[in-house]
């Protein structure tokens, strides 16, 4: 059984500020845990949805913009269990480890030394980490090192796009996923450069025919075009089923698939209170 936990389906420069969708990246979990693309607010939601950052195995930061990256070196001090054990693996673009042009390096020379290993991934390359097999594959975006993954679990593969724009090739890569984690910036056919929009879901989705599509990554323009009908739509149109991520979606991979929406938004303040009022007076 693999375990996916959604901690926000929001991106790009808008939804990052506004926090709509949230942008925490989210967690697979097989046996291994690893947290993808964490992006601001990714530690608090960690918390906010009663997982524990302590337990990360691997973090994964496929390239150098903030809605993916901000969050890493906390997440690495927790991986590391606050910095006393050298220990989990850290995936990245060149971007993150090295800086590529105008972008990066994200993470500083004293984190890139916490993990036991650092790794940068190259569309092709392949890492086993205990029981995940992270497969990078190539993505086209405007950090020229962004990589999309393929996982190979026990109960079968997972695609995650990350940032790209459409290319034909793309829909190969992810044939005979059971999931498909799509970042889908724009709804509708409003392409911009170095992102899909939902029509290119449509195509991908047509060729590769995975089990189910899960759209995260969606910008501001998504408050106008609702996830929950373009979702709809797309199913229509591919007969692939498409849900809209969200923050707190959890879903289960094993001889089926379930999905399981959080019943409400916890505050962070329900997490935390029990642990602080004590010292901070109860009302
Ligand atoms: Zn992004
Ligand atoms: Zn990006």
């Amino acid at each position: 059984m693999v375990e996916l936990v959604f901690l926000g389906s929001g991106g790009g420069r808008f939804q990052m500020v506004g926090q709509y969708f949230k942008t925490g990246g989210f967690r697979i979990h097989a046996g291994v845990k690893v947290h993808v693309d964490p992006g601001p607010g990714a530690l608090l939601l960690t918390h906010q949805y009663g997982l524990n950052p302590l337990d990360l195995s691997g973090i994964i930061v496929t390239h150098c913009h903030p809605d993916h990256y901000t969050d890493t070196e906390v997440l690495i001090e927790a991986m590391t269990k606050h910095s006393t054990k050298k220990r989990g693996v850290l995936i990245c673009s060149r971007s993150v480890i090295e800086g590529v042009g105008d972008y990066g390096p994200a993470v500083s020379r004293y984190h890139q030394r916490k993990p036991e290993k650092v790794i940068i991934m190259e569309p092709g390359d392949k890492f086993q980490l205990e029981d995940l097999e992270i497969e990078s594959v190539v993505a086209k975006h405007s950090d020229p090192t962004t990589f999309g993954i393929i996982f190979h679990t026990d109960s079968g593969a997972i695609g995650y796009t990350s940032d790209t724009q459409y290319f034909e090739e793309m829909t190969k890569y992810y044939e005979g996923m059971r999931i498909l984690i799509a970042n889908v910036t724009r709804p509708l056919s409003m392409r911009i450069p170095w992102h899909l929009c939902s029509e290119d879901l449509i195509k991908i989705l047509a060729a590769a025919k995975p089990e189910l599509a899960v759209m995260i990554h969606m910008g501001m323009l998504f408050l106008e075009h609702e996830p929950a009908r373009e979702a709809t739509r797309i199913k229509t149109a591919t007969g692939v089923e498409t849900i809209p991520g969200q923050a707190g979606l959890r879903i289960n991979m094993g001889e089926e698939i379930k999905i399981t929406r959080p019943p409400k938004q916890p505050t962070l303040e329900e997490y935390i209170r029990p642990r602080v009022e004590n010292f901070f007076g109860a009302e």
